[in-house]
């Protein structure tokens, strides 16, 4: 499904952000992408969403046709009632249908009509993980989604997305600081460092069961 190879991209500075990056994501695969503050890792997410014109660099990037994006911020417009945020753009006749049955499937039902600032940080990330996956994705980039949300609600939010995952099945590149989040979402963890793949691992089910694996606790350690 993504295809990346590599991928340099620099700001006029001394030395590069991304400095020879490779990465290939299965469809379907969940990678979760850790690594060290000014790692590179949001100016990869914006690279592969196309959100980069401007910024010199080289490399080849291959991404399927629907990718959709999810930062830490909810980005809905305050202007615009909670159906219209989530259908924007959309042209299908169906598409204010399927925008209800998506904010239901997040858990809002019968929100439409409600204005962005009449709901909690936690359910306008809800609300824009809504307005992602109305569009299909093949591939899902979500910055740090979850980052600005207490713990309990970040728990909510981790079992809604596995659920949502497994019912579309988007490829999905999540950025996280928090190494447990990447072992309960994940398929697989990469590290970033100094703008290439430092670590590559897969987690399975046992891994995910102990926590305990080595690799993790350096990882801990490392971030
Ligand atoms: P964090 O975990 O803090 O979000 P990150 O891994 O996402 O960090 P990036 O946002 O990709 O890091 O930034 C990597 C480096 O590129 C940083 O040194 C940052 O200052 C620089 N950088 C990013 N965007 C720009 C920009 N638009 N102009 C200049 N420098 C930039
Ligand atoms: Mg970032």
């Amino acid at each position: 499904a993504v295809r990346v190879k590599d991928l340099h991209r620099s700001f006029n500075k001394a030395g590069g952000v991304l400095n020879g990056l490779d990465l290939e994501i299965a469809p379907g695969e969940f990678v979760a992408l850790l690594g060290r503050s000014g790692s590179g890792k949001s100016t990869l997410l914006r690279a592969l969403a196309g959100l980069d014109r401007g910024v010199d660099g080289t490399g080849r990037i291959e991404v399927p046709e629907r990718v959709s994006v999810v930062f830490q911020d909810s980005r809905l417009l305050p202007w615009k009632r909670l159906l219209d945020n989530v259908t924007l753009g959309l042209r299908s006749s169906d598409a204010a249908l399927r925008g209800s049955e998506t904010l239901a499937e997040v858990g809002l039902a019968g929100r439409e009509k409600a204005w962005p600032h009449e709901l909690s940080g936690g359910e306008q990330q809800r609300a824009s993980l809504a307005r992602s996956l109305v569009r299909d994705p093949q591939l899902l980039l979500a910055d740090e989604p979850f980052g600005a949300l207490d713990a309990l609600t970040r728990i909510r939010m981790h079992t809604l997305l596995r659920k949502l995952c497994e019912v579309h099945q988007p490829a999905v590149l999540l950025v996280t600081h928090d190494v447990d989040e990447a072992i309960v979402l994940a398929d697989r963890v990469i590290v970033l460092d100094d703008g290439v793949v430092r670590h590559d691992a897969r987690i399975d089910l046992g891994t995910r069961r102990s926590q305990a694996d080595p690799a993790f606790a350096r990882l801990r350690a490392e971030l």
